[in-house]
């Protein structure tokens, strides 16, 4: 079993009766500056948001900006840091990397195929998460084992071989109506979008609404097939996590 694996068990006994809350207490006092929340600034990572913002001050948050994400989103930046006094971290992708794909292969290349979708995913998303991450030993977020079909063996804690990280889901267990239920009664900021169908935000040219009853991420890639939708952002080597979306 390797080092991580162990950390990762330990906190698994450690934590196995605990709330979502308390795993986030848990696990900032345990890995204190080493440990910041991935948020896409969905409904579920404004409830990490808010948790964490109950036990430090200036808790460490990062988003990563596309490019190509809606206003709405910005608007959720704006109203979480105005409603906790917090500094959201904004990471961007390369320059370089942006502008050759743009000039060569265009800027909607991701409907051309899953290739191209996976380039632009690939130098828009997991490049920048993962020079953040290089800087830390965990990172929490929003996945829930409701959000998917391929998501049904999620851990509230795992250890995440892509990025050599220990991975912290809180709310791996929490329903739908547990997420708005906490975001209604502490009066969290969320997207608007969230109330125009979108249950699932990502970028604005590879989201759409969804029909009520449908998948929770149908709207997301959807002139694709499920099997071709992972984006890399929650990958391992054992394939377990290789049918999970990217949450970003
Ligand atoms: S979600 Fe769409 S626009 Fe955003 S990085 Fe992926 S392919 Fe590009």
């Amino acid at each position: 079993m390797s080092e991580l694996e162990t950390d990762v068990q330990e906190l698994l006994e450690e934590t196995r009766s605990q709330s979502a809350e308390e795993l986030v207490q848990t696990v900032l006092a345990r890995f204190g500056e080493r440990v910041a929340l991935a948020s896409s600034l969905g409904v579920e990572d404004q409830v990490l948001t808010d948790m964490m913002c109950q036990t430090v001050a200036q808790p460490k948050i990062f988003t990563l900006d596309t490019g190509r994400l809606p206003q709405e989103t910005f608007e959720v930046i704006e109203g979480t840091r105005e409603k906790y006094g917090i500094e959201i971290e904004i990471i961007f992708p390369e320059r370089d990397q942006v502008e050759h794909m743009v000039r060569t292969q265009g800027p909607n290349l991701f409907y051309e195929g899953v290739a191209q979708r996976k380039e632009c995913c690939r130098i828009r998303k997991i490049e920048p998460l993962r020079r953040r991450l290089d800087a830390l030993d965990a990172w929490i977020c929003g996945l829930r084992s409701e959000q998917s079909t391929t998501r049904t063996e999620l851990d509230r804690v795992e250890a995440d071989e892509t990025f050599g990280l220990v991975k912290i889901s809180p709310l791996a267990d929490w329903s739908t109506d547990d997420v708005w239920e906490y975001v209604k009664a502490r009066d969290i900021p969320y997207n608007v979008l969230h109330d125009r169908g979108y249950p699932s935000i990502g970028c604005a040219p590879c989201t759409r609404a969804v029909e009520p009853g449908q998948d929770l991420r149908a709207g997301r890639w959807w002139w694709e097939i499920p099997e071709q939708k992972e984006c890399g952002l929650h990958l391992r080597p054992d394939g377990k996590l290789g049918r999970r979306e990217d949450i970003l």
